[in-house]
């Protein structure tokens, strides 16, 4: 008997998102992004389904990297946190990986290896977190060239692209055309949100990553997003129905108390399984074609929920946390968060069924 606890994987949503991300851009590539196991939606199955597609995958780390090209992905992959030491260095060329380039310490460390690896060059252009200096970038890219660093692509990352009007990003723009323009290498800038809200950040690579999986990371509604189809459905099941009198507290804390005598169901999944401890009551579940609010606190196993106007319902009928009837952005604001952290949080307990 296994728990009906599953997160629902839809690999050709995921392979419509990345046609739409390549179709808003037509004179970019995409590098598809999967890191952290391809937000939560497992990386070797979604490096699978986009290997004859994209051109190149993007990753946090190098144990990521390493994972796809044991599993014989062949597609060119980019570190994007690049490596701090040279021995890494060499495992990276070893492997053909592309190592992101941010900081003096990892330009040291390239050149003490010795190898040919390819780099990207990445400039801090205002979200102060990882890149080079602006000024930095011209004797960087001249030592990294001499020391026989095949330098491909300058790029930089946006603070704020999820904001449409926010006037940042055009700012870091401008940072980087007047920081790289003279080394005259291809450029990378857009991240999911600057693919669907800032068409004059499209460059050479852009880098796809949350967009892929179906859902928008803007703070607005835009034409742009709208195609998008969540690719991961996370479901459950009722496993126990039971009659509140008006007055009686349901949950830890006792946090909700019924006004009405209401019917209330537990639902087999909690915060271990990566549902947001933070969700108040009236977050919305979906069961049988409607919604029905939590109810309490969520548990780690289990959460409940108010089923008072769901007269049919009964133990073992689904219930949808997120997916394509309930929005992930809409969970996501409810518990104070973002989908990213929902999508990526989804524990290793939930398995992972993949259509
Ligand atoms: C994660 C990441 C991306 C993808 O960002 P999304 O908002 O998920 O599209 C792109 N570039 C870099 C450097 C990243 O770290």
């Amino acid at each position: 008997m296994h728990r009906k606890t599953e997160a629902h994987i839809d690999l050709d949503a995921i392979r419509a998102n990345f046609a739409l991300a390549c179709a808003l851009a037509p004179n970019s590539k995409s590098i598809a992004v999967i890191k952290a196991n391809a937000y939560g939606h497992g990386m070797l199955r979604v490096a699978t389904a986009l290997q004859d597609v994209a051109p190149a995958f993007a990753v946090a780390t190098i144990d990521e990297a390493l994972e796809l090209r044991k599993a014989g992905i062949p597609n060119t992959i980019l570190v994007l946190q690049g490596v701090s030491t040279s021995e890494a260095c060499k495992i990276a060329a070893a492997q053909h990986l592309t190592l992101v380039i941010h900081a003096p310490e990892q330009v040291e460390a390239l050149l003490a290896a010795k190898v040919r690896t390819p780099a990207w060059l990445k400039v801090d252009t205002g979200m102060h977190r990882l890149g080079l200096a602006p000024g930095d970038c011209q004797d960087a890219h001249k030592r990294l060239s001499r020391g026989g660093v095949d330098v491909q692509v300058v790029c930089t990352h946006f603070a704020c692209a999820d904001e449409p009007d926010n006037d940042a990003t055009g700012q870091q723009i401008e940072c980087f055309d007047a920081a790289t323009a003279s080394l005259g290498l291809p450029r990378s800038l857009a991240n999911s949100a600057a693919i669907l809200a800032h068409p004059e950040s499209h460059a050479d690579w852009n880098r796809p990553g949350y967009m892929l999986y179906g859902n928008s990371p803007l703070s607005i509604d835009v034409e742009s997003a709208r195609e998008l189809q969540p690719s991961m459905t996370l479901r459950s099941e009722i496993i126990a129905i039971r009659e509140v009198p008006e007055g009686e507290s349901v949950g830890y804390g006792a946090r909700w108390t019924a006004r009405r005598p209401s019917i209330i169901g537990t639902v087999a999944i909690g915060y271990a399984d990566g549902y947001p401890r933070h969700a108040p009551s009236g977050t919305p579940t979906r069961v049988n074609e409607g919604t029905a609010p939590l109810v309490g606190t969520v548990s780690m196993d289990s959460i409940t929920i108010d089923l008072t106007e769901h007269e049919h319902a009964a133990v073992g009928d689904r219930v949808e946390l997120w997916g394509p009837g309930i929005a992930l952005n809409e969970i996501a604001a409810a518990a104070g968060t973002i989908g990213y952290q929902l999508l990526t949080g989804i524990s290793p307990r939930v398995p992972r069924i993949y259509a």
